[in-house]
């Protein structure tokens, strides 16, 4: 276990956002025992790219990934005022992602790492959410994470680096997956979360009440599905043609409140789980839940999960936005919690890129 700080150069480009970014970390007490710092985080999102297509084009976020992330590992290094030389380690993404994306940032890392002699990491993207409040909030070890982007939808307990456990995921789309195909049938932008959430805030959810899957169904541990609702969305849609701009933000409310009482139905479960399997009860200031992933920007979702985990004697922590969605810094700090660890970087030069890698299974 290293006792002096750790400067780590992180890529992300597993999707749809190409990042680069330092982040510092510090043995120095605290709750996790650790400090982090951002020396810089450079994002360059592909949104305009992909709009005009209603979602990401795998060949062409590759494309945009070569041309240019070399000048963002540069913009990063040079906001940092560092050198690649005065990093400790370089990590990037290995998947789980689009794996044209993922091959560009691994090759990118391991080349720079081999260049520079510093030990390399191949981080799971799952793991750079999982441990992101770590870094802006010093969560300790243990608590559970909500994960909800545009490619995952999993709760899942987090007991140390490396050490994860799954406790439900969803059965078909991703949350986010599923705010951008409703905003899509109801003929709003892309990506759809926000679409949806600013329409909502003008619309009724009284209005159309849509199914929430799952609930209720107690063999269904925290396991998620939205497949079902977005066909009752779609169908209250085809019945109301033409259309209204009322109707879409009703609708819109609809699908909202609909999905946030999923989640956190979901997330009473697991809290129930977390408390009844954690050895030491934890008092109750360190029983922890936490959001990741770009839908926690959703204010609706993040007020409710509020509340519910008031109510179970949890603490809420949502790191800000920017460090919700992808990012480089996540990736980054996953390497300094591994490098901090002791876990040997050596092996991670021979790691593959995986467009599946579920967080609970063990590296390589
Ligand atoms: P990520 O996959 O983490 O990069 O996050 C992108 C996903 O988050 C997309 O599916 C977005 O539609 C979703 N998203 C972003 N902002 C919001 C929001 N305010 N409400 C719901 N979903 C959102
Ligand atoms: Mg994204």
């Amino acid at each position: 276990m290293s006792a002096k700080s750790i400067n780590v150069l992180g890529l992300e480009t597993s999707c749809d956002e190409t990042a680069a970014a330092i982040v510092r970390l510090t043995p120095d007490g605290g709750p996790s025992g650790l400090r982090g710092e951002i020396l810089s985080n450079v994002v360059l999102s592909q949104i305009d790219l992909h709009a005009p297509y209603g979602g990401v084009v795998p060949e062409l976020a590759a494309r945009a990934h070569i041309d240019h992330l070399d000048r963002l590992v540069a913009n990063a290094l040079e906001e940092a005022d560092c050198r690649l030389q005065d990093m400790d380690a370089i990590a990037a993404t290995a998947g789980p992602g689009l794996i044209g994306g993922v091959l560009i940032g691994l090759t990118t890392g391991k080349a720079l790492a081999l260049a520079s002699g510093t030990p390399f990491f191949a981080i799971n993207h799952l793991e750079g959410h999982a441990l992101t409040a770590r870094l802006t909030h010093g969560v300790a070890f243990p608590y559970l994470l909500l994960l909800v982007s545009g490619g995952h939808c999993q709760l899942c307990r987090v007991d140390g680096v490396g050490d994860y456990t799954l406790l439900g995921t969803t059965r078909d789309d991703a949350v986010g997956e599923a705010f951008d195909k409703a905003a899509k049938l109801l003929g709003l932008g892309y990506p759809g979360g926000p679409e949806i959430e600013a329409r909502a805030m003008h619309g009724d959810a009284r209005r159309f009440v849509l199914p929430r899957p799952l609930i209720g169904h107690h063999d269904s541990g925290c396991d998620f599905s939205f497949s079902g609702l977005k066909t009752a969305l779609r169908q209250r849609a085809v019945d109301l043609q033409p259309i209204s701009a009322e109707d879409i933000c009703d609708l819109a409310a609809g699908f909202q409140a609909a999905i946030t009482d999923c989640l956190v139905d979901r997330c009473r479960r697991a809290m129930e789980k977390f408390a009844d399997t954690t050895d030491a009860p934890a008092p109750a200031s360190s029983k922890r839940l936490v959001v990741a992933g770009g839908v926690a920007a959703n204010q609706h979702l993040k007020h409710a999960l509020e509340d519910a985990a008031h109510r179970a004697g949890f603490t809420l922590s949502v790191p800000p936005p920017a460090l919700c969605t992808d990012n480089g810094a996540m990736i980054a700090w996953a390497g300094a919690e591994r490098y901090h660890a002791g876990c040997a970087g050596d092996a991670d030069l021979d790691a593959p890129a995986r467009a599946r890698w579920p967080l609970s299974e063990k590296i390589f």
